[in-house]
């Protein structure tokens, strides 16, 4: 959003349709505690010139079009910077809930504030010239009162992503999780995190600007206990956002394996079970590539590979063959959620499963396994038992259980897709990997961006351990990464945020 933040803005705050009561909402940007705003809110209720309303109270009133002429009646609020939802003044319209209605109270808004701007600017010269001019009243963004609310620090940018997961939110799980986010229970265990990190960068600093006490630093200080408590704050931290991250993302699940596998066949037989609430993502010609299924309330996103290869095939964008872009669009949703992925099953059959050790390894095509993120869970998904008589079990990874090349072997878990024995058994695999614990309280609601952030923070606090093992001639490296923690820590509650990173996570409201 590169429009200018503090000018005024109006927008309908009611979803569209029509409802007993629709609220327009005004945030006055640079007008508020300003003179301009009260004449604004006078002319608008058709009052006279020292007309004031009073901060907080409601007040009946009716919105007056320029030929006075009355548009609705209804209710009048004003909040006063700073104490409103953006942190400026606030005026909320409160009229009756129909689209033009509300339309028409909008348009006027734009209109009266124009025409007071302009005549401002040319009586009044005292006021700075620039400012005025771009002191226009103009329709929000989406997400723009929040991101005012942002930007005035009335709310921190975990807080304000938690507005946006509330509206969303669709079970009951994840409305507490967004409400705990928006109250603050996530950014206060981020922040007092942080509050850790800088303190043990102090002592650290500390030591660095006064070398000659130097001397064996870590050891007196106990930094490598206070690190050790750091980190394991983190990591706790860490299993709780990831819980809440599952809540409000759900888990993608790839499947990955030689064609005819039965890859397409796993996908229909988890789905079926779920018809109901199978959501296929939409605008893709090749139905049945992806399906959400829930479990225990969690969003299970299920990707099939198969034909993802077809990108190749598929012509270059032209709007002559809506076909062709349809069809890649789904194949960069595939790739996406290839990026995402939680969760990698590698299907193999039963039937072939003992004898082929490149089973295992040389069916990850390349290109796929390229993509895949490092931190997914893999596990070996053995199909076809019914073929072979196997029975549908899972069979656990051993620490020492290599394959011939090293890499350590993956659970197995053996299952028919065509009989549906064992699919009950996947389904408690995929929510044991997940880190699923039905009893454990999550809490609050997190986002992958903030997983994000927390791993990359537990990275730098694990090479600052490095550091301090090797003694305090490495006490520099040891600093530097405490303040990279500390960074990645900050970008969670927006302390240091770019501004298109704000313009995409207050885009999507
Ligand atoms: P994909 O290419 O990996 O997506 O494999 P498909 O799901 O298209 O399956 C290939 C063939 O294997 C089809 O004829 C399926 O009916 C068959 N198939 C899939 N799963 C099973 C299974 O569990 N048992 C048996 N007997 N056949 C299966």
């Amino acid at each position: 959003m590169n429009l200018h933040r503090d000018d005024p803005i109006v927008a309908i705050a009611t979803p569209a349709g029509r409802g007993g009561i629709g609220v327009v909402r005004l945030s006055l940007g640079c007008w508020s505690k300003q003179e301009i705003a009260q004449r604004f809110s006078a002319k608008l209720l058709g009052k006279g010139d020292d007309f004031e309303l009073v901060p907080r109270r409601a007040s009946l009133a009716s919105v007056h079009a320029a030929d006075d002429a009355v548009i609705d009646r209804g209710i009048a609020l004003l909040f006063e910077a700073p104490h409103s939802y953006t942190g400026e003044d606030v005026l909320e319209l409160q009229v009756h809930g129909g689209p033009v209605v509300l339309q028409m109270i909008v348009a006027r808004c734009l209109e009266l504030a124009s025409s007071l701007a302009s005549s401002l600017t040319a009586r009044e010269t005292d006021a700075p010239l620039e400012t005025m001019q771009f002191a226009t009243m103009r329709l929000a963004q989406p997400g723009e009162f929040t991101e005012r609310a942002f930007l005035n620090g009335k709310l921190d940018l975990a807080q304000a992503e938690a507005v946006a997961d509330l509206i969303e939110a669709s079970t009951e799980a994840a409305v507490l999780g967004a409400q705990a986010s928006l109250s603050g229970v996530f950014s206060d265990a981020v922040r007092a995190l942080v509050d850790q990190v800088i303190e043990l960068r102090a002592l650290v600093e500390a030591t660095l600007d006064f070398p000659e006490e130097e001397l064996d630093f870590l050891e007196q200080s106990d930094a490598r206990g206070r690190l050790a408590r750091v980190r394991n704050a983190l990591q706790a931290l860490f299993d709780r956002a990831r819980q809440g991250a599952l809540l409000r993302e759900g888990l993608t699940v790839v499947l990955i394996g030689r064609p005819n596998v039965g890859k397409s066949s796993l996908l229909n037989a988890l789905a079926q079970a779920e018809v109901a609430i199978v959501t296929p993502i939409a605008g893709t010609t090749r139905d049945r590539v992806q399906e959400t299924i829930r479990l225990e309330g969690i969003a299970l996103h299920i990707v099939d590979t198969a034909g993802i290869r077809e990108l190749d095939e598929v012509g270059e964008f032209d709007d002559a063959h809506d076909a062709n872009a349809v069809e890649r669009i789904g194949i960069a949703r595939t790739w996406d959620a290839i990026a995402k992925a939680h969760v990698v099953l590698h299907l193999v059959e039963a039937s072939s499963i003992n004898a082929t050790v490149d089973q295992e390894t040389s069916v990850e095509d390349a290109d796929i396994a390229s993509r895949l993120p490092a931190h997914a869970s893999r596990r070996t998904v053995v199909n076809k038992i019914d073929l072979t008589g196997d029975q549908a079990r899972v069979v656990s990874a051993l620490e020492n259980d290599k394959c011939a090349e090293g890499t350590p072997r993956k659970s197995r878990i053996y299952l028919s897709a065509k009989t549906g024995a064992g699919l009950d058994l996947l389904r408690r695999e995929l929510l044991a990997i997940a880190g699923w614990q039905p009893s454990a309280e999550t809490g609050f609601l997190a986002r992958e961006r903030h997983l994000t952030a927390l791993r990359a923070a537990r990275s730098h606090l694990e090479y600052a351990s490095t550091h301090a093992d090797q003694g305090d001639r490495m006490l520099e490296l040891f600093a530097e990464e405490l303040r990279l923690a500390q960074l990645e820590l900050n970008r969670i509650t927006g302390e240091f945020t770019a501004d298109d990173l704000l313009g995409e996570i207050f885009g999507r409201f």
